[in-house]
């Protein structure tokens, strides 16, 4: 068969990758390099030229099935990274921090009496001990059905120092959000995120970054178009093949798979039907900035404070600041000037200091994404379908790798089922 992919992010780069092994597949990216590395920053003056994967893509094997398989498969090493955390608030004093003792592949969060000193820390540490309790609870009784984790910290009085204080944090710091978006996630998904042994498990990252995973993924595909934005994506009558206008000229494909945002995808489907339309934009985004620079003023006010990541709650801002200090989660830059990774930034950090710049997009996950789900299931499931979507909004959990990875897989092994388009506009 004769197929396009849109998107090299991850998802487009597996899909493509996936679906290369048995077809003709063009992948095009309107980026100059596939979007997956696309803001990845080169550090000056470093040994070998060392680059900086933008966004940071680090992983816990027991959320990301999917994604170890795939690293594992593709022969790409890995190395543990420390994700211990200090939180601080507008004063850029610690309220609370846990450190990591790694173990081989097990790490163990702890705190140390002097971290829980005040009353607040010591209300965080009994917060999460009930959290646990209940959530575990709740998760073996099958009922956290369709309520939110804000629904469910209040009905079980979860204290408000813990969820305030870290949870939510938490939640948006990983879903890159405001802590009100963050309220309105699935509890579900939530706990399932934590029940997959992120309390347990070092975090990984690729060791030699994002550059060495889509090098691998990009020697699999036959036909990669960069510089390549699609324009628009319209089906033949009588449903046959699909014609993608892009920047230098018209082509017709058996299949294409989206693998961009669903908002981008919404945008390029020009003829989608009004349950097509409605799935895709029930995907809602949220914009962010990254900021790579060396400024220490984003980080916690004492040195000693410092973590592998430093997040900054304070009420006039609705989203956490997150700074990851570089040095500290890739082993090669251990003994380099500090180097900071700053995640919706609250502050600007000074223009001297600034390396690299990106904007990202991203999408919540809240009661009218699982629906959107769901539909989206159903219309993978039609007859004669021939346009399809991946992406890490397209599978449940957190919106991440793993889910980006899982639905490209599955996408591909629809396609793969569907089969092609004869002269006469039928299956083949
Ligand atoms: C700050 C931040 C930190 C993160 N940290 C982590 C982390 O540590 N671990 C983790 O697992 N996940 C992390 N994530 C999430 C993860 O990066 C994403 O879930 C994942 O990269 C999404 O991949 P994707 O392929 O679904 O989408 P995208 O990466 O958005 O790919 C979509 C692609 O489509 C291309 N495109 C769009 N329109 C067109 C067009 N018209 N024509 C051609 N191409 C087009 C885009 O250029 C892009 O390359 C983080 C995200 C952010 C923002």
């Amino acid at each position: 068969m004769n197929i396009a992919v849109i998107g090299g992010g991850i998802a487009g780069l597996v899909a493509a990758w996936q679906l290369s092994r048995r077809h003709a597949v063009t992948l095009f990216e309107r980026h100059a390099v596939p979007g997956f590395v696309a803001s990845s920053v080169a550090l000056d003056g470093s040994a070998a030229g060392l680059r900086i994967d933008v966004p940071l893509r680090v992983f816990y094997p027991g959320y990301y099935p999917t994604l170890t398989r795939l690293y594992a498969e593709l022969g790409i090493p890995t190395e543990p990274v420390d994700y211990a955390t200090t939180f601080t608030g507008a004063d850029g004093r610690a309220y609370f921090r846990w450190r990591n003792a790694s173990l081989g592949g097990w790490s163990l969060p702890y705190v140390l009496p002097r971290d829980v000193g005040s009353v607040r820390a010591w209300h965080i540490v009994q917060g999460a001990l009930r959290f646990h309790a209940r959530a575990c609870a709740a998760q073996a009784a099958g009922d956290l059905g369709g309520v939110s984790i804000g629904d469910f910290v209040a009905a079980e009085r979860v204290a408000p120092d813990f969820v305030d204080g870290l949870l939510l944090p938490a939640i948006a710091t990983i879903g890159t959000c405001s802590t009100t978006d963050a309220r309105a996630y699935p509890a579900a998904v939530v706990v399932g995120y934590a029940a997959a042994g992120v309390a347990r498990q070092s975090v990984h990252r690729a060791r030699d970054g994002a550059d060495a995973v889509a090098a691998k993924l990009l020697a699999g595909i036959a036909r990669v178009q960069c510089s390549a934005g699609v324009a628009a994506v319209r089906r033949q009558a009588g449903g046959g093949r699909v014609v993608l206008q892009h920047a230098t000229g018209v082509e017709a494909f058996d299949h294409v798979v989206f693998a961009t945002q669903a908002n981008q995808a919404l945008a390029l489907l020009a003829d989608a039907a009004p349950d097509e339309a409605a799935a895709l934009a029930a995907f809602r985004y949220r914009r962010l900035e990254v900021l790579m620079h060396r400024d220490t003023a984003l980080m916690p006010a004492r040195r000693a404070d410092w973590s592998p990541v430093n997040a900054r709650v304070c009420a006039e801002h609705a989203q956490p600041e997150s700074t990851i200090w570089i040095n500290r989660v890739q082993p090669a830059l251990r003994h380099a000037a500090p180097l900071f990774q700053t995640v919706m930034p609250q502050r600007w950090p000074r223009d001297d200091s600034v390396i690299g710049h990106a904007g990202f997009e991203r999408p919540l996950v809240d009661a009218g994404s699982a629906a959107a789900l769901a539909a989206l299931q159903r219309l993978h499931a039609q007859a004669e379908r021939r346009v399809w979507w991946c992406g890490s909004y397209a599978e449940a959990g957190v919106p991440l790798l793993e889910s980006a990875v899982r639905s490209a897989l599955a996408v591909a092994a629809r396609v793969e089922a569907r089969g092609g388009v004869g002269e006469d506009g039928r299956a083949a």
